[in-house]
């Protein structure tokens, strides 16, 4: 569900046409739907009103502060995985108590700064990350909340590379090894353990990987009280899927009662740290085409956006719908959209049936909303798009194009060399 749609022959969205825009801030830029945006979180965050719950946006999924602010406003918190997401959430105004902090690699640094600002917990991955926590709380004169991210060894039948709860991946610590790593936490001064985590990947369209990872988590829950130790948070990470193309994930509220149906009667408040299933849907990438050409084996059309701006295609393989700005340019062709990238890697789309476009004609690269611009560089020198937001018929820059300027900063010639 989403409020892109033809109105009078153009593509519009919500009630702005998508070629007004960008004939004002010029293409490629990432366009988002406030109505998407507000009505996805609130489908997600309600599925889960008859239980505790806080529902804490994955930053790393769309982290302009224009949207974290929405999601905020939401009574949204945010799970964050730097020292610049924490940054990026308190700018946006999220509220400390609502932040949780995962990832396999805070530094010192960023562990203190999480410290201070006094966030609702940590999702702790080692023990070697438990013993540098425990130093930093202890200068600090603080107790450290913390949850543990427990490594289920669950398959989340998603793409290799976004896939996390198995034994062979990084992330967490392996069930077997936790309860050793609980009870050490325990004795520790600074440390104040609050819950259990897992995370098991991304893009999963089947509530069962979830149930199984849930139901191995409760079993070690068990085990906690068995030695003693209480626990009053649950957080069961993001991973629920979208549409992007024929799959068929299961709708936030088949999803959250799967998850009650499990929990039982456990008593704890639920953290969920959903991404994708928020903003993949509630943002495009517009782009121009430059040119087309037909090579011997095929069609290409070579457009102004790159992998540089959309890394999805070419580091996953990954699909995004392509649809027309004008309407009449329904045709449809088997072609490439490639960008301007020196890389044979730097496509849109590949082998896909794409609209039948002309130089000049605007594509939306749809579902690109999640992973979309945070993955965006600066490869070939090339500057990070703008990002709109559309609020009925209004839309507001949230983030200004680069500007070459912008891509120097703080670049610098050598004395010996000037
Ligand atoms: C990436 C990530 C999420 C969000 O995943 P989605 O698939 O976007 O919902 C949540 N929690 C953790 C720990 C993550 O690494």
């Amino acid at each position: 569900m989403h409020h892109f749609a033809y109105q009078n022959g153009r593509l519009h969205a919500e009630a702005v046409d998508i070629e007004t825009i960008a004939q004002e801030v010029d293409t490629p830029f990432y366009l988002y739907s406030h109505a998407t945006l507000s009505q996805h979180f609130k489908a997600f965050d309600d599925a889960f009103a008859t239980i505790p719950h806080l529902t804490c946006f994955a930053v790393k999924a769309c982290s302009n502060i224009g949207i974290l602010s929405l999601f905020s406003s939401l009574g949204g918190g945010a799970d964050i995985v730097s020292g610049g997401e924490l940054f990026r959430a308190l700018k946006a105004g999220v509220d400390p108590k609502k932040i949780v902090y995962s990832g396999v690699g805070k530094t010192g640094v960023e562990l203190r700064q999480a410290l201070h600002t006094g966030i609702l917990m940590f999702n702790i991955e080692s023990e070697q990350e438990l013993d540098a926590l425990q130093a930093a709380a202890a200068d600090l004169n603080l107790k450290a909340p913390v949850s543990f991210r427990i490594n289920p060894d669950v398959d989340p039948k998603t793409h290799a590379y976004i896939s996390t709860g198995l034994a062979k991946n990084k992330f967490g610590i392996a069930i077997d090894q936790a309860l050793a790593v609980y009870q050490r936490a325990k004795e520790m001064k600074n440390i104040e353990i609050k819950g259990v985590s897992c995370h098991i990947g991304s893009q999963l369209t089947d509530v069962g990987p979830f149930v199984e990872s849930l139901r191995k988590v409760k079993g070690f829950i068990a085990r906690l009280a068995d030695n003693n130790i209480q626990i009053s948070h649950l957080d069961l990470g993001g991973g629920l899927g979208i549409t992007y193309d024929d799959e068929a994930p299961p709708h936030p509220d088949a999803y959250a009662k799967a998850i009650k149906d499990e929990l039982g009667d456990l008593n704890c408040t639920l953290i969920l740290e959903p991404g994708r299933v928020i903003v993949g849907n509630a943002g495009i990438l517009v782009s121009r085409i430059l040119y087309t050409k037909t090579n011997i084996a095929k069609k290409f059309m070579i457009v102004d956006a790159g992998m540089n701006d959309l890394a999805r295609p070419s580091l996953y393989g990954a699909y995004h719908g392509i649809l027309p700005v004008n309407e009449q340019r329904s045709g449809k062709v088997i072609a490439d959209v490639v960008g301007p990238i020196c890389e044979t890697g730097d496509f849109l789309a590949k082998d896909q049936e794409v609209p039948d476009c002309e130089p000049g004609d605007l594509l939306a690269v749809m579902s690109a909303g999640a992973y979309g611009f945070t993955m965006s560089s600066n490869y070939n020198t090339r500057p990070r798009v703008a990002e709109v937001l559309v609020k009925d018929d209004d839309y507001y820059l949230i983030r200004q194009r680069e500007t070459y300027s912008d891509l120097i900063r703080g670049e610098a010639i050598p004395d010996f060399l000037k």
